[in-house]
């Protein structure tokens, strides 16, 4: 395997950052982060398991206990145990999946949790599977790995801290990064093929909300629990992949939108209502505070019709609480399929707050 130097090491840190991966974004379970606030699990007595935590992709990375993981390593051949557990690495040439071409996903060995898709596959020549992005960015945890003389960054599963194999700056476009595999630590399934539930992702719904600018909006929906994923996008609009150039100045007719994807089972459609209204002022016409425009109206684009019955009977009894006696709410409801297609904004206002420091503060209760 290629040893890489320092610099390299740099880069490849700096084009895993690009990804949104985060290094050594595994921990184990009595120490995992919680989706909620950090004091809550600072209070959780030692035994309580770990908090929940899901993927965009909404799998369960929730790491697994040191008791869960050496029950499922039973089940491995020594082979497999080798390399995902004592941190092995297969000869090359020799693993079942270097030559397989077949559309499909590669899950952990060990768990399940899926982390590479066939279609960032590719031949490296190396003797090794080879991919240039994982499944999720969520999925895969980064060490550096001082083993055997040489500075490299090992990659994870980041539910059980199986082994995969390492990771280097030496890939094809568009990341530039080659994530070497062992057949080891990968069980592949076919596209179509029944997937057993630990591979599966979790149920889950999607809103789209519209209420000034999407940073701040997009930012507080991600601090609740259950909200799965919130991405800043365009909708309502009649402009086919509009611009953030376009919606501030070309008269586009879309609203800065957040797309919510969310556990029913944890947070409902009422309650992110709920949230909604206390996030932004809904009786400020195509405006939210300094920010004029009609792309920064309120709106909600309802996903489906049980959706749009819930938001519509939702602010006409907010209308009559005292909040809004003399206000009046100018939140537009529409569906989603009226409105039109969602479309992502560019990288660069996703987490916008996360990234460019601090998060909103959540409004008083
Ligand atoms: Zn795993």
């Amino acid at each position: 395997m290629k040893v890489v130097g320092l610099l390299a090491i740099g880069l490849v840190l700096t084009s895993l950052a690009a990804l949104g991966l985060a290094q050594g974004a595994w921990q184990p379970a009595s120490s995992a982060p919680s989706e909620t606030a950090a004091k809550e699990t600072a209070a959780m007595p030692a035994s309580k398991p770990a908090s929940p935590r899901f993927s965009a992709s909404a799998h369960d990375i929730t790491p697994l206990s040191k008791e869960r993981i050496e029950a499922l390593a039973l089940k491995l051949s020594k082979e497999d145990a080798d390399v995902i557990l004592a941190k092995g690495t297969e000869r090359p040439f020799c693993g079942n999946l270097l030559d397989n071409k077949k559309e499909g996903v590669y899950v952990c060995k060990l768990c399940g949790l899926p982390l590479f898709s066939s279609d960032s596959k590719f031949n490296s020549g190396t003797g090794w599977p080879s991919f240039f992005k994982p499944f999720d960015t969520a999925h895969v945890g980064v060490h550096v790995d001082r083993s055997h003389g040489m500075v490299r960054e090992e990659i994870v599963c980041a539910r059980c801290n199986g082994h995969l194999g390492h990771v280097f700056d030496d890939g094809p476009e568009p990341t530039g990064l080659r994530f070497c595999l062992n057949s080891a630590s990968l069980t592949f399934f076919e596209k179509g093929a029944q997937l057993p539930p630990e591979i599966r992702p979790i149920p889950t719904a999607t809103a789209y909300f519209a209420g000034g600018c999407f940073w701040g909006v997009e930012d507080r929906f991600a601090q609740l629990p259950g909200v799965i994923d919130s991405v800043s996008g365009y909708m309502g609009g009649s402009v086919d992949n509009p611009t953030y150039r376009q919606v501030c100045y070309g008269n586009t007719g879309h609203a800065e939108t957040v797309r919510i994807v969310f556990d029913p089972s944890r947070i409902t459609y009422a309650q992110l209502l709920e949230r909604f209204f206390k996030f932004h002022d809904p009786t400020q016409l195509n405006r939210q505070g300094p920010d004029i425009g009609d792309q920064y109206r309120s709106a909600i684009f309802a996903n489906d019709e049980e959706q749009l019955r819930q938001a519509q009977e939702f602010i006409a009894a907010q209308a009559k609480t005292p909040r809004f006696e003399k206000r009046k709410i100018v939140t537009v409801v529409d569906t989603a399929a009226k409105a039109g297609k969602f479309y992502e904004a560019e990288e660069y206002h996703q987490d916008y707050h996360a990234k460019n420091g601090g998060h909103c503060p959540m409004p008083e209760e």
